[in-house]
């Protein structure tokens, strides 16, 4: 870490190091929470603090979707109102948060939890490409929608996955290129998602 950001205090150095270690935050900003907490009411800091533990101990994957979820099965593979016949296939249980905002889908899920990246070692039986077989093997789906991110692991997940589901008989599509290349579907603004969603083509 850099030397001027090292406090005095052993507890803030620890805070602003926890903080650090968090994607997307960098020291600056590691040292501008932990002051921030400082100040605030000691109720604001044990609400973080219980919040954030209780997502550990109260979160499971859905047994179905692989979705994050507190309830076994999640709301949504438990829902009646939601069209079983269509799948959509994403990276990260974020990116159906991301999704269901635009509100155009009423199908159901599954979370892949990662993609398929040779240079990182990631290969199709390190995500749950198993558990999506399985559950196409004699169900109802006619329609899976290939989610996954628009960069280059995203489209050798998406181009496996076609290459494993077609020959089932299921019409497989690919999010429309409305999206731009190398960007994450949890970073998309809803108009782009919506486009990109509705003018989904064949794989
Ligand atoms: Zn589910």
């Amino acid at each position: 870490m850099n030397q001027n950001l090292i406090s005095t205090s052993e507890a803030i150095n620890k805070l602003i190091q926890e903080f650090n270690k968090l994607p997307g935050i960098g020291p600056k900003s590691a040292q501008r929470l932990t002051y921030y907490l400082l100040r605030a009411p000691e109720e604001q800091a044990r609400l973080l603090a219980d919040a954030i533990l209780s997502v550990k101990q109260k979160i499971t994957l859905c047994s179905i979707c692989f979705n994050v979820t507190e309830s076994a099965p999640c709301l949504i593979c438990g829902s009646d109102e939601r069209d079983r016949s269509k799948i959509c296939i994403v990276e990260q249980p974020q990116d159906i948060l991301a999704l269901e905002h635009t509100r155009v889908y009423n199908g159901r899920y599954h979370v892949l939890h990662g993609a398929i990246s040779p240079t990182e070692g990631i290969g199709a039986d390190d995500i749950r490409i198993k558990e999506l077989m399985n559950r196409l093997q004699g169900s109802s789906v006619d329609e899976v929608i290939l989610a996954t991110n628009p960069n280059l692991e995203g489209e050798a997940t998406a181009m496996y996955l076609n290459r494993l589901i077609s020959p089932l008989g299921i019409r497989v599509t690919r999010l429309a290129r409305g999206l731009p290349f190398g960007t994450e579907l949890e970073y998309a603004d809803d108009v782009t998602l919506t486009r990109a969603i509705e003018g989904r083509q064949e794989f």
